[in-house]
């Protein structure tokens, strides 16, 4: 089973991102690029070269649902006719529109982001959904945690591996234990875990890092041999964050500030969610303190 990394080119300040083709029956891309001309062009050069026709794409599966790995799939899907995609079903965040809007704004909100600064990401969001054509709930399939997607001559293990998003998906190979792990393991940093609304539960904030935590255990319980991952982008460690909250108490905002200080829209939002994260975790470990006050929380040093 040829596993086939592509690289396609992305509007966003990430770089390039990878997909990767499983040139064999059924014929099989794990992501597809964001919506742009660019990467449609470099994706159907990618596939000549590889003597595969979008018409012989029969499976498209998603990592996870982030405009540079999900942007094309419903024009590839509609161009491929017979094609079925794949997604998980805690994807819902991300899979229908980038954000569940007002489950974020209260999120947001209770992270002490000022109303201005959502009002700012919000617009920027408009603008990145562009880059990707959303689903209907009917017109995808789910990707089950353990189970295999066959191939003539093997198969992938799903491993769901939440934390960058709720529904993240990575995809093993047993016999030679290579993993496709999207965004989930990025060489050199970390992926940024997102701020989510909780699949399960929506009034709630997605445990991203804790979560995130566990599916690298999980990645490392495989012994994987190589790891393809989707690219690269900003890191800041756990313990930086801890030393940002100081005894007299600071929202995840300010510590995003701290964290992040020259940041544009849409870093903006991303430095929120990594601040959440961490503060979370710090939180659940009780090395942090944290409670409810006007509106929003309010982070101690313990
Ligand atoms: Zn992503
Ligand atoms: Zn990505």
């Amino acid at each position: 089973m040829r596993i086939v990394p592509i690289s396609l080119p992305t509007p966003f300040y990430i770089g390039p991102v990878n997909v990767y083709l499983i040139a064999e029956d059924p014929i099989t891309l794990i992501d597809t690029g964001p919506k742009t001309k660019e990467a449609t062009e470099a994706l159907r050069e990618a596939l000549i070269k590889a003597r595969v026709r979008v018409s012989d794409i029969r499976r498209i599966v998603l990592t996870h649902a982030h405009e540079d790995h999900c942007g094309l799939a419903r024009a590839l899907r509609d161009e491929a006719k017979n094609a079925e995609v794949l997604v998980h079903e805690w994807e819902t965040g991300h899979r229908v529109g980038r954000l569940e809007y007002e489950e974020h704004r209260k999120l947001l909100a209770r992270a002490g982001v000022p109303d201005a600064e959502i009002e700012g990401m919000r617009k920027m969001y408009e603008g990145v959904r562009k880059y990707a054509d959303s689903f209907a709930e009917n017109e995808y399939g789910p990707l089950w945690d353990e189970s295999e997607l066959q191939f003539e001559t093997g198969a992938l293990r799903i491993i769901h591996t939440p934390g960058h998003t709720p529904g993240s998906c990575s995809f093993l190979r047993e016999a030679d234990r290579t993993v496709i792990a999207g965004d989930c393991v990025l060489k050199r940093i970390t992926p940024n875990p997102v701020l989510s609304p909780d699949p399960i539960d929506p009034t709630k904030r997605f445990p991203s890092l804790a979560e995130y935590l566990v599916s690298l255990a999980r990645l490392r319980s495989c012994s994987p041999t190589l790891v393809h991952g989707g690219h690269g982008g900003p890191v800041h460690d756990f313990e930086e964050v801890i030393k940002l909250v100081p005894k007299a108490g600071v929202s995840a905002w300010d510590v995003s500030r701290a964290m992040f200080p020259e940041t544009d829209d849409v870093h903006r939002f991303l430095a929120v969610s990594e601040a959440v994260a961490h503060l979370d975790l710090a939180h659940s470990e009780g090395r942090i303190a944290v409670e409810f006050a006007g509106g929003r929380e309010v982070y101690r040093r313990a």
